[in-house]
């Protein structure tokens, strides 16, 4: 996970109709709050809206269209998902916690709250976890304070995530036993535990060690340990896929 920096102001499309499409479902809610807290009657949300086209492109340039939590690059193979950071129709404490009703609806079209994700990590693994440190301080409703939040997960845009989240070659580890690393990598997304992302960045960094080689061996011709220089210059760029991990590897001090 890498620091993701979006435009603050959020696409037209939003500054034009969230508002009330929020209003709209808040009315919803305050009508039948029993009911959908009992999960008989579900909260229903404008894809169309908070995943509109200009949304998503918005998101996707900023994160360079690589998954805010994995750092796949996603759009090769899959559209996407316009990801909630707070889950908008239930939330979790934890994977063996009850699921509670509602989920923070009145961010379901807030521009703060949009991430731009891969759809395992965010439909087979974060779902409606959202785990906070203080879990009797979780917000209700638009008139709680967020800010009260301990959110354990990290968040690309408001955290330092190369701080917390270290690499051991293909595995994520929690910098200094970081509680919120330790469940952002290991319960919420479980980067160490998906076979295809581990041999994905398996391959890479064996690419990325070969080209540090070439890059620093003597007999190789100069205008190829240029170009491996490059190349290795490009793979820690924010647009790399797996851009954290390459720059763990190639540091000085990580081995
Ligand atoms: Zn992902």
């Amino acid at each position: 996970m890498i620091r993701v920096n979006k435009p603050v102001q959020a696409p037209k499309v939003l500054r034009d109709r969230a508002a009330a499409a929020r209003s709209a479902v808040c009315a919803v809610y305050r009508g039948a709050r029993a009911a959908i807290q009992r999960g008989e009657t579900t909260l229903a949300f404008d894809r169309g809206l908070y995943a509109h086209r200009d949304v998503k492109k918005s998101l996707e340039e900023a994160h360079h269209g690589k998954c805010c939590y994995c750092e796949s690059k996603v759009k090769h193979v899959t559209a996407g998902d316009v990801e909630h950071y707070r889950p908008k129709a239930a939330v979790q404490q934890a994977r063996t916690a009850p699921v509670e009703r509602p989920g923070y609806y009145w961010l379901a079209y807030e521009w703060g709250n949009l991430l731009f994700s891969c759809g395992i990590c965010n439909g087979t693994h974060k779902r409606n976890l959202f785990p906070l440190g203080n879990p009797e301080a979780r917000a209700r409703s638009r008139r709680a304070k967020l800010s009260a939040e301990k959110p354990l997960l990290v968040h690309p845009e408001q955290d330092e995530p190369e701080q917390l989240i270290g690499y051991r070659d293909e595995y994520a580890y929690a910098i200094d036993g970081d509680q919120r690393a330790e469940v952002t990598v290991n319960e919420m997304l479980r980067l160490n535990d998906r076979p295809s992302l581990l041999e994905r960045r398996r391959d890479h960094l064996a690419h990325v060690r070969r080209l540090q080689e070439i890059a620093t061996m003597p007999d190789v011709p100069a205008a190829l340990r240029a170009e491996a220089s490059a190349w290795l210059a490009r793979s820690v760029a924010a647009e790399a896929e797996y851009a954290s991990m390459t720059r763990a590897a190639l540091r000085p001090s990580s081995h």
